[in-house]
């Protein structure tokens, strides 16, 4: 067992999520083995009330420091690490031009390898411990992504992208094959270690109903791996899809009528929604990564955070790299905070909300990790949560240095920290108890 003393950042799962966050500002964090062999969180406190009950116990301290949930990022796209701040006019033109040629590259061993582990250490040096990425279509970019992660002892999730139609030569798959690769990763990967199998619809007009039918037979097959695709983004994929399944009522429902929404399906963007569709995500379990630096980048809107809380469905933020800018979970917090100040229905008449900063945080940590229906295994430390946590410094900055001095109290803390850091805020990230 060791122990870390530091100013201790958590949430409370048992209050509400706009206002959950516990900070002790001399705290002790107790780490040491768990159940399942993974380093966890043993004790967690004021360091004055803890520290007796612990006698002998290594500590180390970490003055000024802030200890903190490793961020969890719902939505990612590894093989497009390099596809970021590419100019486009939209979603569509952006795909063509730059996504799938790059992701065409990703045949070559030497080309996914190294890219996995780039993409790797940028998410560490983030301070991010678990993320859902996309790999591309060939089943060795998962292979590659896995591997990497089961080295590390990282908790990463991905899947192999599902696109038998709409797709270029060299990313496209066929329907039968693809859905027996899916399956053979599934059992090869999924649950071993800390490493977790997404289902992985591209979005529904690329693909066959054959393809989401099959991959839907798979999610009710094995209901503990995760689902990930992408809905209601953008006003002309929306126009799109609803003209290739004019059967389902909306484009969110294509994918509840093959069976694909349920408890670990998680849908990036949701930003076009009706309240229909949000009860669909309440009733299902499904949730959303909200995607604000992408959705602001590619102009295709604000996400409803007031939608979302007023019918009461799953949420929680994702950077979206490369269309989204950024690795950095604080750019991304920030993102949202604009995303919420636009108000949503008709962007004039009613104010925007003030996001407030502990929920910002939370959305990054503890509310995606129940959004992806981990919650109590990541992104808290309360006890019994795996340890994956970061070491924030706060002076990181002269200019941090100057605001984060003068926060008189929690929010005003973390919102310095969200407006003025970024991975220079990140001292550390701890892997399940390990550096
Ligand atoms: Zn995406």
């Amino acid at each position: 067992m060791k122990a870390y003393r530091a100013a201790v950042l958590r949430f409370d799962p048992l209050r509400d999520p706009h206002q959950s966050a516990v900070y002790e500002e001399d705290g002790l964090l107790v780490v040491g083995p768990g159940p399942a062999g993974v380093q966890t969180v043993q004790a967690v406190g004021p360091y004055r009330e803890l520290v007796g009950q612990f006698p002998g116990i290594a500590v180390e301290h970490l003055p000024g420091r802030i200890i903190a949930p490793g961020f969890v990022d719902m939505h990612i796209h590894y093989p497009q690490t390099d596809v970021i701040g590419s100019p486009a006019a939209g979603l569509l033109p952006w795909l063509e031009n730059f996504t799938f040629p790059e992701e065409k590259r990703f045949v070559a061993p030497d080309y996914f390898a190294q890219a996995a582990t780039f993409f790797i250490s940028e998410l560490l040096r983030n301070g991010v411990t678990t993320a859902q990425t996309f790999a591309t279509s060939h089943p060795e970019s998962v292979n590659a992504l896995f591997t990497e992660s089961k080295n590390n002892g990282m908790r990463m999730i991905t899947g192999k992208c599902l696109q038998d139609r709409h797709s270029p030569d060299g990313v496209r798959d066929q329907t039968e094959q693809s859905l027996i690769d899916t399956e053979a990763l599934i059992q090869q990967w999924h649950a071993k270690g800390r490493l977790g199998y997404a289902i992985t619809p591209r979005f529904a007009p690329s693909c066959t109903d054959a393809q989401l039918r099959g991959a839907g037979e798979l999610a009710a097959k094995y209901p503990d791996v995760w689902i990930q695709s992408h809905v209601a983004e953008n006003k002309d994929e929306i126009k799109w899809a609803r003209e290739l399944f004019p059967n389902s009522r909306s484009y969110l429902a294509t994918y509840a009528d093959f069976g694909l929404m349920r408890d670990r399906a998680v849908f990036a963007h949701c930003i076009h929604f009706d309240d229909d569709d949000r009860a669909l995500m309440r009733d299902t379990g499904a949730a959303a990564a909200v995607c604000p630096t992408s959705n602001l980048f590619l102009g295709s809107g604000f996400f409803d955070y007031a939608g979302a809380d007023r019918v009461g469905y799953r949420y929680g933020l994702a950077s979206d790299v490369g269309g989204g800018t950024s690795f950095s979970p604080l750019h991304t917090m920030l993102a949202a905070y604009y995303v919420g100040r636009t108000s949503v229905e008709g962007l004039q008449s009613k104010p925007g909300l003030s996001l407030s900063p502990q929920h910002l945080w939370w959305q990054h940590t503890a509310g995606a990790a129940n959004a992806l229906r981990l919650d109590g295994v990541i992104g808290n430390l309360q006890p019994g949560c795996e340890a994956d946590f970061i070491v924030l410094n706060p002076t990181a900055t002269p200019l941090l240095a100057r605001k984060t001095a003068r926060a008189s109290n929690l929010d005003e803390l973390l919102f310095a920290m969200i407006v003025l850091g970024d991975d220079r805020l990140i001292q550390r990230t701890v892997i399940a108890g390990t550096d």
